[in-house]
């Protein structure tokens, strides 16, 4: 009969050095006794990723993508190997396997792959042979075996994508924090951890810049409605489950706080106000490759008008190039940057129900004197742009305002 199988990852943090290693060994092990089929995705040892693409920024400042992923998968096969070597010297069978091994098949967008496909054949056969399969994550391989990696974050992705593949009865995220919390703990202390969460607020606090969790791995889980268990490696305690809905999921209208330092905002000053010109500079801009965020067009009254936009701040030297150049095309003013600056914004699947949340949210930026650079709502969430040396200040002060702090 075949065994129940879970999917475990752990992120960075949770491998970050042999004595890390081992307490995850042991976690793993644990759950393997429980007569459990366990699947393991692990991240790079600490660090490791980031200290790779400063190698490379000590070499270019524009490196072939090919050769990035060539390099960023190294970290995680370094990592998949410790833990098998840490899991077999405790006596249990381990088998480490990169993504083309497992079969994980992408596009060829290097650096921020999709997947297509995922082949279950090997992992399968390893699971039945009484291994605990150990698989890398953030990595996979085109249909021309090319390696390509899934964007930060990605292994989030690779765990998500591997339970709906293997028909994973659970998918738990290990981290270094007990959970979901209502806003970054680094940033508050009082931040409190959150029971459930739904997938859309969730995505909705990854993509404004909730770094805990990828936000194309919780698109995922939506769309095939996969629960996840967000817990911390360090401890035995219950985390967050993400799911579908939750209870009293109406009733609370701010579920959390975010803050993303990542991006920069440009500006293109005096741009003729005529119809097609956005259009031009936004499908000039996405043919680099940027994807552009917020955008505000200011009220014209001389024919003429500003143009800002934000984009993250990994591409803005390629975003200022073509900037630049379609500026000129369409006859614009000066292209400005701006690197201090911030996403706030606060998150809920109330503010379908409840209104004046936003104002409430301009006031308390206005009784901080915040200064607000843009706004863009949606559904579940307000964003505001602000100056960076005022995030942290903001985050704290909305984090109490809707009594964050008092979540049961
Ligand atoms: P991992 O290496 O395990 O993937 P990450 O560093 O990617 O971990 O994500 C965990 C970090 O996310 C935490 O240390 C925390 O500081 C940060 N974080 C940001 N927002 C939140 C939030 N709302 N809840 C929990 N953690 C958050
Ligand atoms: N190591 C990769 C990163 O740092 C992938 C991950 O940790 O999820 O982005
Ligand atoms: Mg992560």
């Amino acid at each position: 009969m075949e065994k129940d199988i879970v999917v475990q990852k752990f992120g960075g943090s949770s491998v970050a050095n042999p004595e890390r290693m081992k307490v995850v060994a042991d976690r793993v092990i644990s759950y393997k006794n429980h007569r459990q089929d366990v699947v393991v995705v692990v991240s790079a040892m600490g660090d490791t990723t980031d200290e790779l693409i400063e190698l490379v920024g000590q070499i270019t400042d524009d490196p072939p993508k090919r050769e990035m992923d060539m390099l960023m998968s190294t970290g995680e096969q370094i990592s998949i190997a410790v833990l098998a070597m840490a899991i077999r010297t405790q006596g249990h069978a381990a088998i480490s396997l990169t993504g083309a091994q497992v079969g994980i098949r992408t596009d060829k967008a290097h650096t921020r792959a999709r997947i297509q496909r995922i082949e279950t054949r090997r992992i399968k056969k390893a699971l039945a042979a009484g291994n605990i399969v150990i698989v890398a994550g953030f990595q996979g391989v085109t249909y021309d075996d090319e390696i390509t990696t899934l964007g930060r974050g990605g292994s989030d992705l690779t765990a998500v994508a591997l339970a709906k593949a293997l028909g994973a009865k659970v998918c738990e995220i290990y981290t270094d924090v007990e959970g979901i919390y209502t806003t970054d703990p680094r940033i508050e202390r009082s931040a409190r951890k959150i029971k459930q969460i739904t997938f859309d607020e969730m995505l909705e606090m990854a993509a404004l810049g909730a770094q805990v969790m990828q936000p194309r791995s919780i698109e995922v889980a939506r769309r095939y409605n996969i629960p996840l268990h967000v817990r911390s490696s360090f401890s035995k305690e219950e985390g967050t489950m993400i799911v579908k809905e939750t209870e009293k999921m109406e009733e609370v209208v701010v579920r959390g706080v975010t803050c993303n330092k990542n991006e920069a905002k440009i500006t293109i000053c005096s741009v003729p106000d005529k119809p097609g010109v956005a259009a031009k500079i936004f499908t000039e801009i996405s043919k680099s490759g940027v994807n552009v965020d917020t955008i505000v067009q200011n009220v014209s009254h001389t024919r003429q008008t500003d143009i800002s936009f934000t984009v993250p701040r990994g591409m803005l030297n390629q975003a200022i190039k073509s900037t630049n150049a379609i500026a000129k095309k369409i006859g614009g003013g000066e292209v400005l940057h701006d690197k201090n600056i911030a996403r706030i914004s606060i998150v809920g699947a109330g503010m379908r129900s409840h209104h004046g949340i936003a104002a409430k949210m301009f006031q308390v930026l206005a009784e901080n004197k915040v200064n607000i650079e843009m706004i863009t709502t949606s559904e579940i969430s307000v964003s505001c742009i602000i100056n960076q040396s005022q995030a942290d200040q903001a985050v704290k002060a909305l984090h109490k305002k809707f009594a964050l702090d008092k979540v049961a």
